[in-house]
């Protein structure tokens, strides 16, 4: 035996070793039962099995999976992302101080603001990418700094090791959203992070047919994660069997998928800023983009598989591209096997977002197609 790690391919392809012990079938089973058996002593006859709000063992193999490709100590499957995200926020005392990354997912700062408006929370939003303001903001003690990189859909992307040691400093723990980068490309916790969320609907499953969520930490017994898991258990936020078997099955190539994903993504970035009637285009991959060295650093095997890019002419030139597309479909979302294209100022038509900004997530076509059609709506 070797004391070397097991590369994610490895961990991923072979779920983790996990099996059907009951038959020995290679893939675990699908585990639906809501309610498990007592023996006449009035034990419980699997030890671990009593009621499946918390004991399933389908959710379980999921779970192990995610917690070995983040190297966690534990993991926690909940309904959706935002299930996971609520969590966190609602696992926080009363009154607590939360700075939280600015034009991140749109979802996550407006469930803040809600609970800030409510009392729950103090809120301060800050540009989280910009280490000045990041440590401004930390000169304050707070309980959570929330931050999402590389950010949709501005993607900025954020130092985590040194928003470790910001946030360390005012006395919080540091939750990183990695949804636009999976566990394979940044390993949160291994750079500092307290909590690692990710969004399983979108790269983890990968395959645009199951909703998830996912938090992982390396200190289960701090209190914040206590607290995360009772809210699981009393909210009853959990993932269903299938949903987990899925999302299984989806993990098994999330490697394989984020390769061709990336070598796609940084393809058509290039492609896209060498286009004359494209104005800018934000992706991490790009020499020129603000947080490329930090990106090379602290993102490994590639810069992911989301970007953005500002089309000439403002909304009605950028709508009219994206009506032009023939094979990257129109529909919001992002980290799925097929490309997604979206307007996102339509969306967010408060957030200051461009007019003439499309979202591209891309997924696992063939690159010279997807550039044929990227090429054929910008000259149209
Ligand atoms: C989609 C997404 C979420 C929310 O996940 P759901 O599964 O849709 O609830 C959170 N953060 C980011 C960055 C996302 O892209």
């Amino acid at each position: 035996m070797t004391s070397k790690p097991l590369s994610p391919a490895t961990i991923a392809a072979r779920a983790s070793g996990a099996i059907d012990p009951a038959t020995a079938g290679l893939v675990p089973g699908i585990h639906t039962a809501t309610t498990y058996i007592r023996g006449a002593d009035n034990a419980l006859i699997h030890e671990r099995n009593s009621y499946a709000r918390d004991d399933n063992d389908t959710v379980r193999t999921a779970e192990g999976v995610l917690r070995e490709l983040e190297s966690a100590a534990e993991t926690l499957l909940l309904p959706s992302g935002m299930a996971a995200a609520a969590a966190v926020f609602r696992a926080l005392p009363k009154g607590a101080r939360v700075v939280l990354q600015s034009g991140i997912y749109y979802g996550v700062t407006h469930l803040a603001r809600t609970l800030a408006a409510r009392g729950d929370i103090v809120l301060e939003e800050v540009d989280a990418a910009n280490p000045e303001a990041l440590s401004q903001a930390c000169a304050t003690p707070a309980d959570l700094v929330w931050i999402e990189t590389p950010s949709n859909p501005w993607l900025k992307v954020t130092d985590i090791a040194q928003a470790a040691e910001l946030t360390q400093q005012a006395g919080a723990l540091l939750a990183v959203d990695g949804t636009a980068s999976s566990p394979v490309l940044t390993r949160s916790l291994a750079l500092g992070a307290d909590i690692s969320m990710h969004s399983v609907t979108k790269a983890i499953n990968g395959h645009s047919d199951v909703m998830g969520g996912a938090l992982s930490c390396t200190n289960p017994d701090m209190p914040l994660w206590s607290a995360i898991r009772a809210d699981r258990h009393d909210a009853g936020a959990i993932m269903g069997p299938f949903e987990a078997w899925l999302a299984l099955r989806g993990m098994r190539t999330l490697p394989l998928r984020m390769e061709r994903m990336c070598a796609n993504a940084q393809a058509l970035a290039e492609f896209l800023s060498a286009h004359e009637a494209v104005e800018t285009v934000l992706y991490p991959g790009l020499p020129h983009h603000p947080g490329h060295d930090i990106a090379t650093r602290q993102m490994c095997g590639g810069f992911g598989y989301l970007m953005s890019f500002i089309v000439k002419g403002g909304a009605d030139s950028a709508l009219r591209v994206k009506g032009r597309l023939n094979l990257i479909h129109r529909a919001t979302s992002l980290g799925g096997v097929e490309s997604l294209v979206e307007h996102r100022a339509t969306i967010e038509p408060e957030s200051g977002i461009p007019g003439g900004l499309l979202r591209l997530s891309v997924g696992i076509e063939d690159v010279e197609d997807l550039k044929e059609d990227l090429a054929q709506a910008l000259e149209g």
